[in-house]
């Protein structure tokens, strides 16, 4: 079988694109019916009702919002919304929002005319600050800057159309009542990016619904829904589609991503998991079903008792002394158990007490000395804000170990949601985890696989099981990731990961907005196009025993293969071709030349050929990529040095100050190839051999060489006439092959 570089590169073109839908097949097999099947709600952060007391807006006069806090050090009519004193230990939200922008070139927002705006969209901001947040999932003041830069996108839109521009300061300004829908929607299609979009669209939305809960004042209220949720759905499908094919998440995202993470596993994951456990039956309603009795006082008790930079009790503290509802039973049947009760003035029926506003009856038990928010901690703290703040952490820590096990396995989103608990365990060798493979391309669904994790990676697994046990037990399931706090006991969904991924980046202030599967590329990137002397350094983080292994459990991660494999033939792809097409004409020489032609003219290969050849041409590729994960170099004298990753032999050209060194990859710069076995020659090295065979004649005949020389030149002679021989450029003596070369001056 001949081949021309052509037909070869044809081949490597066709298995390239075989790897590639695979690929694809693999990225976009994943049926998710999630966006349809979904409760939109809990996808765009609705499922629960307001749980906050917030400010309403409405009931204060607008002249008045200005003095309204937004932050410690700031206030609604300030310039600068500066939360830097706010926010938890963790997030590092020290962030701020600046009103004095431009809407566009030369066109500021703060001037006179804009200011029924600028009241408008300090309005919609301050709805969306973590206190505020009636509507959105808001766990830091990152997630409130982010929402800040839409409010400029949203001043612009509206400028455009004249509307809450006061244009003589009189007071007088057109509303969102002289807009329509279709006006929304012409500026939402004109914006470029999807991102943009789906911003735009959650803002208008999240207007609507503050307008519909009744918290803006008339005049600024959006009486029309724009977009409802099924259209924001789809936009997001459509957003998580666009990322296709995905890309490796930045270095820079990254790293914000991997630390806040690991401290949130390291540093807090105990803390979160005693909050958990004191207030998960109120967190999820779920406590009767399991049986268990809760009590908020005893609770808020004990997360007052346990010191945590987490948590901040002053902060929880509630000046209107609430009380729920077994809270103020308990007052009344205290105050009725008061020996001074039934002469008091106050006294009346157990009815009437029952009846009593409990203002006044919190005013009678302040009378009879008894020590309301003392005697039950639910009425010294609002527990609303505990529940709030216990369900950030808790999400926190969740998201915090679905980004370390998404990180270090590169497993699809499917595979996480169907982990089970218990399926990771301490070996001698370090830990490792069985899941079971989801891949819906090929047979290979459901299968087992077992692989090796670093420790952080088993911690986030021991902490989604202890986070998960309640869950577990109450939704009889055995999932790691079953919903502990919205859709409880429940199996997450692949949409709700994307979701809250997706909210995880948006309170860390980060730009990128990462998909589930820019995991597994992350993962292939760090391993193809790392320099390979990091494969020491994997070893090590995976505690395994060699680097042989370490390389296998590269190309062992589920679609690792095809992206390695992909990824070298690309890279590879004119080296490869030249080779293949050396070995199937039979002009190749070198050690490595001549097993390569051996095996290309073996039964194996060539003998029975399919489809003309191209069949067995393309499965000695594949299995080459396959086995050796080759990677192929240019070196010295035009050769294809075929030392491999998976190759720890010692080569000429490694260092001789450190014989002992077993490199992992060729140092092409120190390249001898003329008896290496690693070295494939093919025709691009005939001249260079020959020019070779001409300069050591040079040295060789010259006067004053010495010996040494002689010998050497003598013994450089000899191997690059084997291997014009094997190349098939010279068959007989000396004589033949210097008539071949060429003199220069
Ligand atoms: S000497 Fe080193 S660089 Fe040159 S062919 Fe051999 S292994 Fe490759």
């Amino acid at each position: 079988m001949t081949i021309t570089g052509r037909q070869a590169g044809a081949v490597l073109e066709k298995l390239a694109d075989q790897y590639r839908a695979e690929l694809r097949d693999e990225e976009l097999g994943e049926p998710d019916t999630s966006y349809s099947r979904e409760p939109f709600d809990q996808f765009l952060g609705e499922t629960e009702p307001a749980p906050l007391s917030v400010v309403n807006l409405a009931a204060i006069p607008v002249h008045d919002w200005g003095d309204l806090r937004v932050s410690k050090l700031s206030k609604f009519a300030d310039v600068r919304w500066d939360w830097r004193q706010e926010g938890s230990p963790i997030y590092k939200d020290d962030t701020f929002h600046n009103w004095n922008v431009n809407l566009e070139k030369d066109l500021p927002l703060l001037v006179d005319e804009h200011a029924p705006l600028v009241t408008l969209l300090r309005a919609l901001l301050f709805y969306c600050t973590p206190q505020n947040a009636v509507f959105l999932k808001v766990r830091s003041f990152n997630s409130t800057a982010g929402a800040g830069e839409v409010m400029t996108m949203l001043g612009r839109f509206l400028i455009y159309h004249g509307i809450y521009v006061d244009k003589h300061c009189v007071g007088n300004f057109k509303t969102a009542v002289d807009l329509t829908p279709e006006t929304f929607h012409a500026y939402f299609e004109g914006l470029k990016s999807v991102g943009e979009k789906i911003r735009f669209m959650r803002h208008v939305r999240h207007w609507w619904q503050l307008s519909q809960a009744k918290l803006l004042p008339a005049e600024f209220q959006l009486g029309y829904e724009v977009f409802d949720r099924e259209e924001i759905a789809k936009v997001y499908k459509e957003c998580d589609d666009s990322k296709t094919p995905y890309q490796p998440i930045s270095l820079e995202t990254l790293s914000s991503m991997v630390s806040h993470c690991l401290k949130v596993i390291e540093d807090y994951a105990e803390d979160i998991l005693f909050a958990y456990d004191l207030f998960w039956p109120a967190l999820t309603g779920a406590g009767k079903k399991a049986g268990v009795k809760f009590d908020w006082h005893t609770a808020l008790l004990q997360l007052e008792q346990r010191k945590s930079s987490l948590w901040d009790m002053e902060e929880f503290l509630d000046p209107h002394h609430h009380m729920p509802w077994r809270a103020a039973k308990n007052l009344r049947q205290e105050i009725m158990r008061h020996p001074g009760w039934k002469e008091s003035p106050f006294h009346r029926t157990p009815t009437a007490l029952y009846r009593t506003p409990l203002e006044t009856v919190k005013y009678i038990a302040s009378e009879f000395g008894i020590d309301v928010k003392k005697s039950n901690r639910a009425i010294l703290y609002d527990v609303k804000k505990v529940r709030i703040a216990v369900m950030n952490m808790t999400t926190m820590m969740r998201d915090a170990c679905t980004v370390i096990i998404f990180l270090v396995t590169g497993m699809r989103r499917s595979e996480l949601a169907n982990l089970e608990a218990g399926k990771y365990r301490q070996t001698p060798g370090g830990h490792r985890l069985r899941f079971k493979v989801f891949k819906f391309s090929d047979g290979s669904q459901g299968d087992e696989q077992d692989i090796p994790i670093p420790l952080v990676a088993f911690k986030a697994l021991c902490c989604m099981e202890r986070l998960s046990a309640h869950a577990r037990r109450v939704g009889e399931t055995n999932y790691l990731f079953a919903g502990a706090t919205l859709i409880f006991g429940k199996q997450i969904s692949l949409g709700s990961i994307n979701g809250f991924l997706t909210r995880f980046c948006e309170d860390l202030g980060l730009e990128e907005l990462i998909h589930p599967h820019q995991f597994r590329k992350t993962l292939a990137m760090f391993f193809i196009y790392q320099d390979t002397a990091s494969l020491p350094l994997i070893k090590r983080l995976f505690s395994h025993k060699s680097l042989k292994m370490s390389l296998a459990y590269v190309t062992k991660l589920p679609g690792m293969a095809q992206e390695v494999k992909l990824a070298l033939l690309e890279q590879n792809m004119e080296l490869m071709s030249e080779l293949l097409e050396a070995a199937a004409n039979g002009t190749i020489g070198g050690s490595a030349g001549l097993r390569i032609k051996e095996q290309v003219r073996s039964g194996k290969y060539a003998a029975v050929l399919n489809d003309d050849g191209w069949e067995t041409l393309e499965q000695y590729v594949d299995s080459m990529l396959e086995e050796g994960v080759m990677l192929l170099h240019r070196a010295s004298m035009g050769v294809i040095c075929t030392k491999t990753l998976s190759v720890d032999e010692t080569a000429p050209c490694d260092p001789p100050y450190a014989p002992k060194i077993k490199r992992l990859h060729p140092n092409v710069q120190n390249c001898d190839p003329l008896e290496c076995k690693w070295a494939v020659f093919t025709e691009n090295s005939v001249s260079k051999l020959q020019n070779n065979i001409k300069a050591h004649q040079i040295w060789r005949d010259h006067p004053y060489a010495s010996d040494r020389q002689k010998r050497f030149s003598e013994k450089t002679i000899s191997s690059c006439l084997a291997r014009l021989r094997e190349l098939g450029v010279v068959d007989g003596s000396d004589q033949a092959a210097f008539s071949t070369v060429e003199r220069t001056a």
